[in-house]
């Protein structure tokens, strides 16, 4: 039997829908036993979520996806049993919030300029503690501007679009120095929806573990199996623990069965010998 984990999730400290509480309550009523939030560059939700997964009986991981660049792409990094304390790391998400909410005030003039509501479609954004495009990208798509949040992006915020805003973020290194200093192991989070090939995903990967990453999503809601065995055998070339999750964003989307996606691939150590 293998415990139901799910190592990946978000609140509405970020771009999830759910309230820190009620992402734990849900997790609980889905019987899994280790779950942690990991919004994108912050740590706020972690207190509400451990004090409400200490209430329901559900093991709480404190956890943060963090955004970096590399070779002008946007990788994600995921940090498990961080401490929620740590200063550098605070510092840190604090600098790439400032930076977020810039970028987000910058693409809401743009809209403005193309005739939307800029300031409206923004309003959503600017209240979530991280604020991302895909709470613009939601409310493009709930205004009638575009008739899915996907194409939302595409027809309003990606490269060359009329909200296009460039952005600029940490490089690798230094975020997974921010996760292994503040006492947490980096998961290189999502290998399969970076757009690159076989052999640059392995320069990746191999970069990621010479700068101390320790841990890469083999199994997430949403891989197909080839992505999956992909994944396992990028874990099994690089000895990178294997972590687990949903990425659940808002319970509109299907949260894939726990259980179904809490299978690890033969021959790849489970992260969690890992977490404290
Ligand atoms: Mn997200
Ligand atoms: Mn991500
Ligand atoms: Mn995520």
């Amino acid at each position: 039997m293998f415990p139901r984990i799910d190592l990946h999730t978000h609140s509405s400290c970020s771009d999830g829908v759910l309230t820190p509480a009620e992402l734990v309550a849900r997790a609980a009523l889905r019987q899994v036993e280790l779950l942690a939030l990991t919004d994108h560059d912050t740590l706020d939700g972690c207190a509400a979520a451990r004090q409400a997964c200490e209430r329901s009986g559900v093991g709480f991981v404190a956890g943060v996806e963090l955004t970096c660049g590399w070779r002008e792409r946007v990788i994600h990094i995921v940090g498990l049993g961080i401490d929620e304390g740590d200063s550098a790391l605070r510092t840190h998400c604090a600098a790439v919030l400032e930076s977020r909410r810039m970028r987000i005030t910058a693409i809401a003039q743009r809209l403005s300029v193309a005739g939307l509501p800029g300031e409206v479609l923004a309003a959503s954004a600017l209240r979530a503690v991280s604020p991302t495009r895909t709470h613009i990208a939601r409310a493009l798509h709930q205004s009638g501007a575009a008739d899915s949040v996907q194409r939302a992006f595409d027809k309003w915020l990606q490269r060359g679009r009329p909200g296009y805003v460039a952005a600029q973020w940490p490089d690798l290194p230094s975020v997974v120095r921010q996760i292994t200093q503040a006492g947490g192991i980096a998961v290189l989070a999502h290998p399969h929806r970076y757009r690159v090939s076989h052999g640059v995903l392995r320069e990746l990967v191999a970069e990621f573990k010479s700068a101390g990453g320790a841990g890469i999503e083999v199994s997430l809601a949403g891989m197909s199996p080839a992505d999956a065995e992909r994944a396992a055998s990028l874990a099994r070339r690089f000895t990178l623990a294997g972590s687990i999750g949903s990425d659940f964003h808002e319970p509109d989307l299907p949260w894939r069965p726990v259980g179904r996606f809490a299978k690890l691939p033969d021959g790849v150590t489970p992260i969690t010998e890992h977490l404290p």
